[in-house]
């Protein structure tokens, strides 16, 4: 990480040409690994008709197809995994789809993708040591994650419990620890800074780092003009890479240009053009044990018009994120649950295919579940709580099976709907 890190921090400013050639280069490593030893891509260039000297830069990228979770899913793990001589772990993950969906991953995948977080809390001025307070979904912390936050002094504080009390206590730590980084989910965020204003609480901090979800204008603008600083937002996935980041710099983000590729694509897969929105499409470019080649990763972004960024940075531009379209669930006694609150429980849940939660009544949540093999009423009972305790124990939590979870008239599924919101 380190390693990897320190070189991120030359590499950022060499100009584009630079690290266009770079990432052509790693690309067709890329391709070549891929063919030779991971079945499932072999199989994708042959049916397309594709050898691996036919990919020599990302323009070619077009030749190959697109792969989505089901494909991989599919052929999970044989066909899509390859030996990297290292131990090899997985990561799965609920939030970007509500579906599960794992990979495989190493210590080198981690390196890399742990150096571009590094380099976003960079543009952001932070440096290391310097203490910061972290909002959450991991309740128990494990014991390399909690000697890491000692050594970076990282006071992690669970995003389930947005309570008034418990963010004012968050507050007081903030003054008694003088932290000067808050970084966290948007909308864990976003209540804080709002208590904050109501309090009257006064003190300037020196960066904002978010992730996970959608900084709407409202979310920015509090917390802003509450803590005196830019919101620099982030956008990672747990498929093993950082996509992209922003500088401060014109609101757009910087793609991670040295780690992935990314293209935008419309309905029939043709790329959109500049300033317009389409499909996200990463390329990772450290193969790692699960090669990620033209891979829909089920977001949405627009992309930019191609004019560099005025901070000098060589890495390219995206001008926007189009995020989960998503709600938070206010409980009787007054906590508010966001989405992270849902996946943090129910992606551990293996009998969980795809999931949305909806509020009608005040004191009652809808959970509705597409199950998968092994769904039992044990399961809906243990769901119900573990939400209880987690941090939903004044709301009667009904949860129900369900064939598909419905769309929203755009086409986009919501994870978090409150109808008590709603006018
Ligand atoms: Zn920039």
């Amino acid at each position: 990480m380190m390693q990897r890190y320190h070189f991120l921090q030359q590499a950022q400013w060499w100009d584009s040409e630079r690290v266009q050639a770079y990432r052509d280069e790693a690309l067709a490593k890329l391709i070549r690994t891929s063919y030779a030893e991971v079945p499932f891509y072999r199989q994708q260039m042959e049916a397309a008709g594709v050898k691996p000297s036919d990919i020599r830069t990302a323009a070619d990228l077009v030749k190959l197809p697109v792969v989505d979770k089901t494909m991989l899913r599919s052929g999970y793990p044989d066909q899509t995994t390859r030996d990297t001589g290292q131990k090899v772990y997985e990561a799965c993950t609920s939030g970007s789809t509500g579906k599960n969906f794992c990979i495989k991953e190493d210590a080198w995948t981690a390196g890399w993708y742990r150096a571009s977080f590094l380099l976003c809390l960079d543009w952001a001025d932070w440096t290391f040591g310097e203490p910061h307070l972290q909002t959450g979904i991991t309740l128990n912390r494990s014991i390399d994650r909690r000697i890491k936050d000692r050594l970076l002094r990282c006071h992690y504080i669970p995003a389930f419990d947005l309570h008034d009390d418990r963010l004012d206590e968050n507050l007081e730590r903030i003054d008694r620890y003088k932290i000067d980084h808050v970084w966290g989910y948007p909308s864990s965020l976003y209540y804080l800074a709002r208590r904050a204003k109501k309090q009257g609480w006064n003190r300037p901090l020196r960066s904002v780092i978010t992730w996970g979800d959608m900084v709407y204008p409202r979310y920015r603008e509090m917390i802003e003009s509450t803590f005196g600083t830019q919101v620099r937002d982030t956008y990672g996935c747990c498929e093993g890479m950082h996509i992209a980041a922003q500088c401060g710099h014109d609101n757009q983000y910087h793609i991670h240009s040295l780690d992935v590729i990314v293209e935008y694509l419309d309905a029939d897969n043709n790329p959109v053009g500049a300033n317009q929105t389409g499909d996200v499409i990463v390329t990772r470019l450290h193969p790692g044990p699960m090669p990620l080649i033209r891979y829909r990763i089920g977001d949405r972004a627009t992309r930019s018009d191609g004019q560099p960024c005025r901070c000098g940075r060589g890495f390219e531009l995206m001008r926007g994120i189009q995020g989960r379209d998503t709600d938070c669930v206010v409980t009787p006694t007054g906590n508010r649950l966001i989405v992270h609150f849902f996946t943090g429980v129910l992606e551990h849940f293996q009998e969980v295919d795809s999931f949305q939660v909806v509020q009608n009544e005040r004191d009652s949540v809808q959970v509705r579940i597409v199950p998968r093999q092994g769904f039992s009423r044990e399961t809906k009972q243990h769901i119900a709580s573990t939400l209880a305790e987690r941090g939903a124990e004044d709301l009667r939590v009904d949860v129900e099976t369900v064939s598909e979870i419905p769309l929203t008239p755009a086409g986009k599924r919501r994870f978090v709907i409150n109808n008590l919101d709603r006018p």
